[in-house]
């Protein structure tokens, strides 16, 4: 019987665990910098995504953009891609490696590789109190994927098409010119903004609850580098009971870009300095 324990289960269990990323290895974002320009931002674009619908937007590298909660609590689903290069898109895996489940202030959303540098960091969020709660959620998560009709194909045998994905597929369709066909695979693995998620603490499932968002608060990001960005505002609303159906009480999202005056400092992270020759 595999399921019977060995003699030394308890001491194997009472290792302790280390960081896989030490964090403070990693390159630092100048936070200071970065609000003391957004001082002297000026609004350039203003974007509202529908409910159940997605929404591309564009940010050039030294810009900040919002997404701001308004009319009802709703949690938003982001892409984003190399505004001059769709294959060097946001890396949700990696960037849960670094940073943990959720992100916040300080944080970096990190493109795929071979790239694997920072697209865009987090310099501001209205949610940051909330750090985790007793069921072991916190906001903004990167451990999500995205809701999507083939998963709900299977779980319910129906179809659905106004899920993250396929919102997310159409806006990136209409911004590129792309097919329906051509769209759908660069589509990813999202932030999820917003929502409150987390694994239960005894069959470590992932588990969604209503959001604590509310109409006023935002979450902002300085661009590293130029994006091109797609934002659904999720069929679940603030998550509270189901997605991936006209049931839940949707509300917009609305996104600003604002530009300003470059960071003293700050220049464009290059790609990923790794040779890539791997080991021939
Ligand atoms: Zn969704």
């Amino acid at each position: 019987m595999t399921e019977t324990p060995p003699p030394d289960a308890d001491a194997r269990r009472a290792i302790p665990p280390v960081i896989c990323y030490p964090p403070e290895m990693l390159p630092k974002p100048d936070l200071a910098g970065c609000l003391a320009a957004f001082a002297d931002y000026g609004k350039t674009a203003e974007v509202n995504v529908p409910p159940r619908d997605a929404m591309t937007f564009r940010v050039p590298a030294g810009a900040v953009f919002t997404i701001a909660s308004v009319e009802g609590p709703q949690v938003g689903d982001l892409n984003l891609w190399n505004a001059g290069d769709l294959s060097e898109r946001f890396f949700s895996g990696k960037t849960r490696a670094l940073h943990g489940t959720h992100v916040s202030v300080g944080d970096r959303l990190w493109s795929c590789l071979p790239y694997m540098r920072p697209m865009a960091t987090i310099i501001e969020d209205s949610l940051a109190w909330y750090g985790f709660d007793a069921y072991g959620g916190g906001v903004h998560d990167v451990i999500g994927t995205r809701c999507d009709p083939y998963t709900g194909r299977l779980l319910s045998g129906t179809d659905y098409h106004h899920c993250c994905h396929s919102n997310l597929t159409r806006a990136l369709a209409d911004a590129t010119g792309m097919t329906l066909a051509e769209a759908e695979p660069h589509v990813h693995d999202v932030l999820n903004v917003f929502m409150c998620t987390g694994f239960t603490r005894d069959t470590h499932q992932y588990f969604m609850k209503a959001s604590p968002v509310r109409p006023g608060d935002y979450l902002e990001f300085f661009a590293e580098i130029d994006l091109l960005a797609n934002l659904s505002a999720c069929p679940g609303g603030d998550c509270s009971a189901q997605h991936s159906s006209d049931t839940a009480a949707c509300y917009p999202l609305k996104i600003e870009v604002y530009d300003a005056p470059t960071v003293p400092g700050w220049r464009s992270p290059a790609p990923n300095g790794y040779d890539r020759s791997h080991g021939r």
